[in-house]
């Protein structure tokens, strides 16, 4: 996957008519979202960030986040939601052989299959690299035997990003391989788990015997870690991200939206309807200044101060995305100039920034929304909630961010010890077979 520049102003200028006059000539609520998701990965708006030999416009993180906000601001359906887009599609890009990326990649693009992130397992979550689900070579294929847990959407993913050891005599690390899954295969069970919202985002996996083909090995054998190592970097720079986004449907077949009209999926609230969370950043700040304004707590100095304070929050968040993107994202290139003494610290720590001033931002909303609704932020849903339950889903949201995608903790250790050169944890040393290390 190529790294451009960021744009100029004209650059943004073209890529915004460009999208507009894409919107104006294309969209339609009454066609299905399964023929919206073909124009818009036709036209390269399904993930501009992508190369254009691979379905994407080669475009830096500005000109894609300025694709996304020109399409939540026609009112269109964004391009397929979940994992599949976000993650699994880049890594392949990144990783794969021309002939998987061929395969994989475009049925991704324009939603027609889902997939979900098998990575963490009850006692691989922070210490990912402990994974233990095993993989067995039988011919040409793989037998697949472990546990994951917290898979989101894997209820209605039909591929999992799967990574399985390969070899446990080689060292914890360097044994891990990253296979594109498939989920509809008898020895695969998944069983949803409800969290506090009501609802059930992620889900345990059991999976007994099952079976992977070695030409959905991605990226060579036990080089797993570096692949996953990938998928994780695009993880969290994409949940440290927080500008305006379409609306989103859930792709594949099991998600139930392809034979659906699109127009059902645009919400005038711009809220993902996969996740039901809205969009935090300056809107959601000034609709709670609105709502503050109108009940009269805006008042209060304190809850005033609480809101400037919020305001620069979200103003640092964005600038430090900059400076991320001014990095190029090439953060793991600074992180390996900075572990030698040399480069620029704050570059190399960027995208754990981001995230952690995300974490930072659910608690502050989540704080402050509730001081200004009272009581109404106990209600879910739009029924009773005079505020539509937005700062009830926000507040049962809130301990997520600083978990998924590594925890806040896992952050400042990586800035800790990759960025600042503290010492590292103590541990066997980093060559010692996983077959000889401690389980848990
Ligand atoms: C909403 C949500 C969605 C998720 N979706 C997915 C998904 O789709 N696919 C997937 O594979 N995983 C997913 N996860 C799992 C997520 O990646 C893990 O929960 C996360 O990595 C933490 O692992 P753990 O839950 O095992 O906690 P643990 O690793 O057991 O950590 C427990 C606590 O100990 C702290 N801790 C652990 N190690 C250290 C250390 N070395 N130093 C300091 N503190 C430490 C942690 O910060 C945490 O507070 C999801 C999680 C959430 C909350």
């Amino acid at each position: 996957m190529t790294e451009t520049a960021a744009p100029s102003a004209a650059d943004a200028d073209t890529v915004r008519g460009e999208v507009e006059a894409f919107c104006d000539d294309k969209w339609d609520p009454d066609l299905t979202v399964e023929q919206w998701w073909r124009l818009l990965a036709e036209a390269g708006y399904a993930h501009p960030m992508l190369p254009p030999s691979v379905g994407g416009l080669g475009y830096g993180q500005d000109q894609a986040a300025l694709v996304s906000l020109v399409l939540a601001e026609r009112g269109v359906l964004g391009p397929p939601g979940g994992l599949g887009r976000m993650l699994a599609a880049p890594t392949i890009a990144i990783h794969g052989t021309p002939e998987q990326t061929e395969r994989f990649v475009p049925e991704i693009l324009d939603g027609r299959v889902g997939w979900c992130q098998l990575f963490s397992e009850p006692n691989a979550g922070s210490d990912l690299a402990s994974l233990q689900c095993r993989a067995e070579r039988d011919g040409d294929e793989w037998v697949i035997t472990g546990q994951k847990v917290w898979t989101s959407g894997g209820q209605v993913s039909d591929k999992g990003m799967l990574l399985a050891r390969t070899d446990p005599d080689l060292p914890k690390h360097a044994g891990i391989s990253w296979f594109a899954f498939d989920m509809d295969q008898p020895g695969v069970e998944v069983r949803p788990l409800t969290e506090m919202t009501g609802r059930a985002l992620f889900n345990e996996v059991f999976i007994d015997e099952a079976r992977v083909a070695d030409s959905a090995l991605i990226g060579g054998l036990n080089n797993g870690w570096r692949v996953g190592n990938t998928t994780l970097m695009v993880e969290r720079a994409s949940l440290g991200s927080s500008g305006r986004k379409p609306p989103e449907a859930i792709p594949g077949p099991k998600g139930g939206a392809l034979h659906l009209r699109a127009g059902e999926f645009v919400r005038p609230s711009g809220a993902s309807s996969m996740s039901g969370v809205p969009p935090l950043g300056v809107d959601m700040w000034w609709w709670l200044v609105d709502l503050a304004r109108k009940n009269g707590s805006i008042a209060g100095k304190v809850l005033r101060d609480d809101l400037m304070r919020l305001y620069g929050l979200i103003e640092i968040n964005r600038l430090s995305i900059q400076r991320a993107k001014a990095g190029g994202g090439r953060a793991r290139e600074a992180r390996e100039r900075s572990e030698q003494g040399a480069g620029d610290r704050a570059s190399a720590a960027a995208p754990n920034i981001a995230k952690l001033t995300m974490s930072e931002l659910n608690r502050s909303f989540r704080d402050i929304g509730m001081r200004i609704v009272g009581a109404d932020g106990m209600l879910m849903g739009d029924s009773d909630s005079q505020t539509g339950g937005h700062i009830g889903e926000v507040a049962l949201f809130s301990p997520a961010p600083s978990i998924y995608g590594g925890t806040d903790q896992v952050q400042r250790n990586i800035i800790g010890e990759r960025v600042l050169g503290l010492p590292r944890e103590p541990g066997p040393p980093r060559d010692t077979p996983f077959s000889q290390l401690p389980k848990n």
